[in-house]
């Protein structure tokens, strides 16, 4: 069994064919530039098969974007399968499913419809992602067509951790309340962490850290989320790349009367100039953070203790929540490779259980226990694989 995974952008998808059975990656790439002048990455994962590297191609729309994807997939030199025909469904990720969606689902008009209803909650996502949609209903008429959604697996949460201390009809009316994102990783994660340890997801208090550009920790308590440092947005919790994080939002009004500054000015800094990069002024990428603070460079060193220090003080908070934790789950870019910061988040912690092994903590990318073997918290490190994890949805959903 072949799926189509896709991850539409306003101008960019990125796509990958897989067998969620072996979970073999056929093929992966981008389009990009969509509706300026089209570009066309292919990266073919079966030997002899040629590679196209941002290649020009027109792509006014989306359509021809999938089009072009399709066109390269069976291609008689280069592509990867024979026909349209082995491909047997497509698995779309999807930003916000809000509280109609607590699972991935097949699309239908009907879901259609409810996507549409959820794009006041993310406005600059879910029209690409429903326009990836379209199109590739345009160009794959009949092939079944599944939504995976990053909020669905926090819609487990109770109400007293996703709702705010805001006036009731705010969520009721609204639908203001914590949502959560990153739930597909963390649902891999906490998964492949199972079965490392040879136990049910129901048996198990996990803390599934999510460390990349944007950061999320979650608690997972018998295989379900329970609590989530993002929010209503993916603005709150830790500070990232470039996104505050929480903060006092009486920040906001004494920042904006003194800089004269808008709503959305303010919120354009929070998002795009604050976290790691706000305060190092050096840049959002950790490596550059860790090479510049070796040379020297304090408030590289600082934003980087900030964010270790706040992914501690989660793992301290949501070990509280579920009355315990069996094991810390660190993976996305600086989960899976920073031996580093890994160390420093989890030093400090004997006190709950947790010590780690420095000589098995020095690996990078791979599934490894990283704790030591008389650790009553286990620590992993487990690579996440959204794209494998929405496959995976899209065939059990499809094969009903
Ligand atoms: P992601 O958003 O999951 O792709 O993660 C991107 C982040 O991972 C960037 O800030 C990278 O600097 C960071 N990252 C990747 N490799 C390393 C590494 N070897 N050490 C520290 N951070 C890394």
């Amino acid at each position: 069994m072949n799926i189509l995974v896709i991850n539409a952008g306003s101008s960019s998808l990125k796509y990958q064919l897989l067998n969620p059975e072996t979970g073999d990656l056929l093929a992966k790439g981008l389009c990009e530039r969509i509706g300026i002048d089209g570009k066309f990455t292919y990266k073919p994962q079966v030997d002899g098969k040629e590679k196209l590297d941002a290649v020009d191609v027109a792509m006014p729309t989306h359509s021809e974007a999938i089009q072009t994807v399709l066109d390269a997939l069976v291609d008689p030199k280069n592509g990867v399968i024979g026909s349209m025909k082995e491909i047997d469904a497509v698995g779309h990720r999807v930003v916000h499913g809000g509280e109609a969606f607590n699972q991935s689902v097949l699309i239908t008009d009907e879901v259609m419809q409810a996507l549409e209803d959820c794009i006041p909650l993310a406005p600059l996502h879910n029209p690409a992602n429903i326009t990836g949609i379209k199109a590739c209903q345009a160009c794959m008429p009949g092939v079944p067509m599944v939504g995976v959604f990053d909020t669905a697996f926090h819609q487990t949460m109770p109400a007293k951790a996703y709702m705010y201390a805001l006036p009731y009809e705010y969520y009721e009316n609204d639908k203001v309340r914590r949502y959560g994102f990153h739930g597909t990783s963390h649902k891999y994660v906490a998964a492949r962490a199972a079965a490392m340890l040879g136990k049910k997801p129901e048996e198990l208090k996990l803390i599934s850290c999510h460390l990349g550009n944007g950061s999320s920790v979650t608690a997972v308590d018998g295989g379900k989320s329970v609590d989530t440092s993002m929010g209503f947005t993916p603005l709150a919790g830790l500070p990232m790349g470039t996104r505050s994080g929480d903060l006092d939002a009486g920040i906001l009004q004494y920042v904006m009367n003194k800089y004269n500054m808008s709503i959305d000015e303010m919120l354009n800094v929070l998002n795009k100039k604050s976290g790691v990069q706000g305060v190092s002024g050096v840049s959002s990428d950790f490596r550059d953070l860790e090479n510049a603070h070796k040379e020297g460079n304090e408030r590289a060193g600082l934003a980087v203790d900030m964010f270790n220090y706040g992914v501690k003080k989660l793992i301290g908070a949501y070990a509280a929540a579920m009355g315990g934790v069996d094991a810390i789950i660190f993976t996305a870019g600086v989960g899976e490779n920073s031996v580093s910061q890994r160390l420093d988040i989890a030093s400090g912690l004997e006190f709950m259980g947790v010590k780690m092994d420095a000589e098995a903590n020095n690996v990078r990318g791979k599934e490894a226990v990283i704790s030591a073997a008389d650790s009553t918290v286990k620590v992993l490190l487990i690579p996440t694989n959204e794209e494998l994890m929405i496959a995976m949805d899209t065939a059990a959903i499809v094969k009903g």
